[in-house]
């Protein structure tokens, strides 16, 4: 194996986490203070007010030191009961492993199967509620954006399944690679508990994540008896910061007031998002572009549901995808996510969420055709070019 090219940037293309502006590095880099200060009370309800702007909710938040699988592990420990039943929307390796987190809580997991290239089908959604007539399922869980397959699902239509059958549920999202990538709005679309964390659309190192919380919920948390200790919100409540039993991680604070500030001021949510659907579309173009020759082909098979933050490439048939992407990593410096779960080496992740621009995705993507014609996977040469017809 050749060793990594010592010179040149990393070219860090992974869906999460993702490249951190310099700005927010900086002020990551803060020295440390007392998390009682008033001072840092300012910085922190700003930051609070600026995650329920994102979020698009007034109601409650909490958060936590540790990655998206706390926020998962709190959602679910504070909303249920030993027993009680969530029905998992299968998207993925994402909805899986959360599904399997609630097994292992003591829930009960009921899963709406799906063809990971199509995802779930929301009238087998709306059949699984209508069946559901004692309303044992306490809970439906979707993956906003399934990191895994580079899949959006459609959190309105969820909502109007739950409407359709006229069933209680709580809905919670995992909004953790969607979240200032994707537009995703809490309180217009019912959701009841959104998972978040810091390390995908919000630019900022891994390791604080966070739950949105409705007044439904909060209420269902008061008779939920799932153990918990660190993630009790009832607890986080009685604190100053109503939200951290322990030390605050007030780094993260000064980090997210800046990546809030990118965000909303500099550049403005909806211009984030516009952006990332343009460089998302620029992705497909290529790599619809080299699925010729029996070349690599999106991963998901639903144009409505193209994910504007990642896209998987599924590799031709007895190409291993890992291997290409040492290749990639080993040759050119090129960091690409691989292949989760039952997709490892059959497929390969661009990410395309956070803090990146054209030059960034055409460096991606000249390299990865590079590294596909070095590494001899079949294609068809000229997706930069097709790229750029999108972007021109
Ligand atoms: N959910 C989604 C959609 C993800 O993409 C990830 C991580 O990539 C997780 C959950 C798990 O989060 P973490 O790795 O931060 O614990």
């Amino acid at each position: 194996e050749t060793p990594r090219k010592p010179r040149g940037r990393l070219f860090f293309a992974n869906p999460g986490p993702t490249n951190i502006p310099d700005s927010v590095l900086l002020a990551t880099a803060h020295h440390t203070v007392d998390f009682a200060d008033p001072a840092f009370g300012e910085v922190y309800w700003a930051c609070i007010e600026g995650l329920k702007r994102v979020l698009k909710t007034q109601q409650e938040i909490f958060l936590y030191t540790g990655s998206g699988h706390a926020a998962w592990e709190a959602c679910l420990a504070n909303l249920l009961s030993p027993g009680d039943t969530i029905l998992v929307l299968e998207s993925g390796h994402f909805s899986q492993s959360w599904g399997r987190m609630a097994t292992d809580l003591g829930v009960e997991v009921q899963t709406v199967a799906a063809d990971w290239r199509r995802g779930v089908d929301i009238a087998a959604v709306k059949a699984a509620l209508a069946a559901d007539t004692g309303h044992a399922i306490k809970a439906v869980g979707v993956v906003h954006n399934e990191t895994s397959t580079g899949m959006m699902i459609p959190i309105p239509e969820v909502r109007a399944a739950l409407d359709a059958a006229g069933h209680p549920a709580l809905l919670l999202a995992d909004t953790i690679s969607s979240l200032c990538s994707l537009d995703f709005r809490m309180d217009e679309w019912g959701v009841d508990a959104a998972v978040g964390g810091s390390q995908k659309g919000l630019m900022l190192p891994t390791g604080l994540s966070f739950t949105g919380v409705s007044h439904k919920a909060l209420k269902a948390h008061e008779s939920s008896k799932l153990p918990k200790h660190y993630f009790n919100w009832s607890a986080m409540m009685k604190r100053p910061l109503k939200s951290f039993l322990g030390t605050v991680p007030t780094s993260f604070f000064f980090g997210l007031q800046e990546s809030l500030r990118l965000m909303e001021q500099e550049e403005g949510l909806e211009n984030v998002f516009a952006r990332h659907t343009r460089l998302a579309t620029a992705v497909r173009a290529a790599v619809q572009h080299w699925s010729g020759n029996n070349g690599p082909q999106l991963f998901c098979t639903t144009p409505s549901r193209y994910s504007d933050s990642v896209t998987a490439v599924l590799m031709p048939e007895g190409v291993d995808g890992d291997v290409f992407r040492r290749v990639a990593m080993q040759r050119f410096n090129l960091s690409l996510g691989g292949g989760l779960g039952p997709l490892a080496g059959k497929v390969f992740r661009i990410g395309h969420l956070g803090d990146l621009n054209e030059p960034m995705i055409l460096g991606t993507l000249a390299t990865v055709e590079l590294a596909m014609k070095v590494a001899g996977v079949p294609h068809t040469p000229g997706g930069v070019d097709a790229a750029i017809a999108t972007l021109a």
